[in-house]
């Protein structure tokens, strides 16, 4: 107990909660799916996949090349010709319910996997990140026998085998938004996860050999980009559908550019926060912090920018250091933590990086006093003031839990220096004025604007960018079009 001007204060110490590992099973090598098959590579090669936590090794998996892309991609042509396209309509609905209804069963040890090989908090992974995947495949399934609804007075065709690569912050969601609205249309798929966080759609590939999915609807192909280049480079891949870095979604892009594919593209962000003077402050706060530090800011649509009306900065930004300093880091299997750890070491590196800039560039730096695990990754929430529109911090996606804060009198002025970005992924406004909401709505160029929230996602809402963010939407009738020809 310490004691401040002779009143005792008792500095209180949460008890662990650890979320039990016994329940999962994980193996100590994974081969490639392929053709409802586990394939070895045949390469040979294997690659580790740590927990970011604390550097040990949970696994060893394949590292698919060219070769194994092209036996994926063989099998996924051919149940989409023999198979999947000519299927009725309901019956494939069918498998894509039981994928949910299984991937459900299995939540609990879904989302222990998730936070081992991405370090995201549990409280994230079984609460948000799990669920809202098995919704995905619930929603999509519905549609799979109403299509002309969905389309009304168009004719609805499949497109044929769809190439999908994702990225590590949201491993098992961003995979099952790809391939449930896929296999709803009626395509097959070719999916290849990221390097640091393959289990969990290594685990799905698991969960559909139980549902019984006719072998090469869905194919997983682990590996790096190479692997994913090579799936972007296939000539009988019919539709490219990438979650990633902006500088890969632009190579993409080009190596796509007169094939004939298809190609929607999820990219970068650097998302503007807005709090007017008149928000509820304390639920605004809440907030920022849900935008932008809950998952380590590993979010593509994180709210890193915050602008602050000026009367209420002084407000805003104490209010929320005080919140700072009550966020638990630490070891993301613990229901207590707020903070896990960073994806990786060279994620950490990056934004460990941008700090550096931030600093160097004038912007005043606040982090709370907290203790670092010494193992692992692990990042402390940053706040940056004093930031000036050009400052590279301000410009550019760092994907860390680090927040730059500006000011702002008017609202012409806060659209034009939130609008000063290449990205348009999403933005948050807070504010009592129900008209307020509606003119940036409309002003704000970003794909996806919440009003007195931030990150809530749905499955029957669209979510994507503009502008260097990307395009195409993911999630809803939107997502669905993606993967339909409408004749
Ligand atoms: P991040 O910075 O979020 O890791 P990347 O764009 O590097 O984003 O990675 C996202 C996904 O794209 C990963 O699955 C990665 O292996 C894959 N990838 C990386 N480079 C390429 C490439 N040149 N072509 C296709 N896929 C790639």
């Amino acid at each position: 107990m310490a004691t401040k001007k002779n009143i005792p204060v008792v500095e209180w110490e949460y008890a662990p909660s650890l979320e039990g590992t016994s329940h999962i099973q994980l193996k100590k090598q994974y081969d490639l799916f392929i053709d409802g098959k586990w394939v070895k590579p045949s390469s040979g090669k294997y690659f580790q996949t740590i927990n970011p936590a604390n550097e040990e090794v949970l696994s060893e998996v394949a590292y698919g090349n060219e070769k194994d892309v092209d036996l994926a991609v063989k099998a996924a042509r051919k149940a989409y010709t023999e198979v999947w396209s000519v299927m009725p309509a309901a019956e494939r609905a069918k498998y894509i319910y039981r994928i949910a209804r299984l991937m459900q069963e299995r939540a609990r040890e879904l989302a222990v996997i998730e936070t081992l090989d991405a370090g995201k908090t549990i409280r994230e992974s079984r609460d948000i990140d799990v669920p809202l995947a098995c919704n995905h495949f619930f929603y999509y399934a519905g549609w799979a026998d109403k299509l002309e609804y969905a389309f009304p007075n168009r004719k609805v065709e499949s497109i044929g085998v769809a190439g999908q690569i994702i990225p590590w912050n949201f491993p098992l969601l961003m995979a099952a938004w790809k391939i449930a609205p896929a296999l709803a249309a009626g395509n097959t798929v070719v999916l290849k996860p990221a390097e640091t966080t393959p289990l969990t759609a290594l685990k799905l590939a698991e969960i559909i050999e139980a549902s019984g999915l006719p072998a090469g609807v869905v194919n997983i192909v682990t590996g790096f980009g190479d692997t994913g280049a090579a799936i972007v480079n296939h000539t009988d891949v019919d539709k490219i559908a990438f979650t990633g870095s902006t500088n890969v979604g632009k190579m993409i892009q080009k190596a796509v550019a007169g094939t004939g594919k298809k190609l929607t593209l999820e990219l970068g962000g650097k998302s503007a926060n807005i709090i007017f003077d008149d928000a509820p402050i304390d639920q605004a706060v809440e907030g920022i912090i849900n935008g932008i530090f809950f998952n380590q800011g590993h979010v593509c649509c994180a709210g890193s920018r915050l602008f602050v009306q000026e009367n209420v900065a002084d407000k805003v930004i104490a209010k929320l250091k005080d919140r700072l300093n009550s966020l638990y880091l630490g070891n993301p299997l613990d229901k207590n933590t707020d903070i896990g750890a960073i994806n990786s070491k060279e994620q950490l590196e990056t934004i460990n990086k941008y700090i550096k800039i931030g600093k160097q560039e004038g912007a005043e730096m606040y982090q709370p006093s907290c203790s670092i695990p010494k193992k692992g990754f692990y990042c402390p929430p940053t706040l940056f003031t004093n930031v000036a529109q050009s400052n590279v911090i301000a410009q550019e996606e760092i994907f860390g839990p680090v927040l730059t804060i500006q000011t702002f009198r008017t609202v012409d002025e806060v659209i034009q220096k939130a609008n000063n970005t290449p990205f348009g992924l999403a933005a948050g406004v807070w504010t009592d004025k129900g008209s307020r909401i509606f003119n940036l709505t409309t002003k704000l160029r970003a794909g996806v604007i919440w009003a007195n929230t931030y990150n809530k996602f749905d499955p029957t809402s669209p979510f994507g960018g503009y502008k260097e963010s990307g395009f195409g939407r993911e999630g809803g009738l939107h997502g669905l079009s993606s993967y339909v020809k409408l004749v």
